[in-house]
């Protein structure tokens, strides 16, 4: 079997025309989105990658570095979160050495809070109630949507309980109906555990961690994975060997990642459009 390639890049050309499409029609002028994160070269350039999506897409968006201290980047976000020209707030992790994530974290408007990392969002995605959920998970999600893939009744396996990836992305599914387990580093006999699963998840962190002989025959299979390998960007599965075995599967690079800035401009349209309680 060679599974067919869930295409990140060609989802991502549709979702690009829809979305320049919503922001042109979302007011003028457009809601803003300000990125707040440490100042060293990696956060910028991926804030750079943002900035210029946002430029593409019609978005004012802005960078805003914080300095090493909890109370003023507190102060910051909170600032940014009284600003009527902000509609969307990034909170780029990690934040600079000795400045406290949960703090900012807790600070971020859970209106504004475009990323869903804020308790409030996280609390309503568990229970089920409209919430900001945060971007990658759902990519996932959007990447099978698109590919006709319907996870209701499925058993779906994610490897991964990041607060930000796996347990999300578990929420996601189950409330689609998926019957769900969750793996993490402390799950004895992974192949196992992941054998069960008609839709796997992927998202460790840990390059090739997924082989063919942990996938059943005809499972769907994406790739969360950003891993560098000999310098070389590359997922937790091993691609090549799982084709053979599974039905479908989401490439590295190409599958999740390209999504995954959409849906934050996705959830920026969705903060501004939501009416305030
Ligand atoms: P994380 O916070 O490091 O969490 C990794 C999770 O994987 C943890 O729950 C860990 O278990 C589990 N894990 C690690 N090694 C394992 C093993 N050998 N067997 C089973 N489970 C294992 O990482 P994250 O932030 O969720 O990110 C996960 C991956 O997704 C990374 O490669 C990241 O770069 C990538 N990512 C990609 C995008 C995108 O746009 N494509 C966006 C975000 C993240 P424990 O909890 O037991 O430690």
């Amino acid at each position: 079997m060679s599974a067919r390639v869930l295409d990140g890049r060609a989802v991502a050309a549709s979702l690009k025309a829809e979305l320049r499409a919503a922001v042109a029609e979302a007011g003028d002028p457009p809601p803003g989105l300000a990125i707040v994160r440490s100042a060293d070269e990696a956060a910028a350039v991926y804030a750079g990658r943002l900035e210029k999506l946002c430029a593409e897409l019609g978005v004012p968006s802005r960078s805003v570095e914080l300095a090493g201290d909890t109370a003023g980047a507190v102060a910051t976000v909170e600032e940014l979160g009284r600003d009527g020209s902000v509609a969307g707030i990034l909170v780029q992790l990690p934040l600079p050495d000795g400045v406290d994530q949960d703090a900012v974290v807790d600070a971020v408007d859970p209106l504004k809070d475009v990323d869903g990392v804020h308790p409030l969002n996280a609390g309503r995605l568990f229970l089920g109630l409209p919430a900001l959920a945060p971007a990658t998970p759902l990519a996932v999600m959007e990447l099978l949507r698109r590919h006709d893939i319907d996870v209701g009744g499925k058993r779906a396996v994610v490897v991964g309980r990041s607060n930000i990836t796996g347990k999300p992305v578990a929420m996601l599914l189950l409330h689609a109906n998926a019957t769900v387990s969750i793996c993490h580093s402390r799950t004895p006999d992974l192949g196992a555990a992941v054998r069960e699963g008609e839709i796997v998840v992927a998202c460790a962190g840990r390059a090739g961690l997924v082989g063919a002989d942990m996938i059943a025959p005809g499972a769907v299979v994406v790739d969360v994975g950003t891993n560098f390998e000999d310098g070389k960007l590359v997922g937790d599965v091993r691609y090549d060997e799982v084709a053979e075995v599974a039905s479908a599967l989401s490439p590295v690079p190409g599958g999740v990642g390209p999504l995954t800035n959409l849906m934050l401009v996705r959830n920026l349209l969705e903060a501004a459009t939501r009416a305030r309680p």
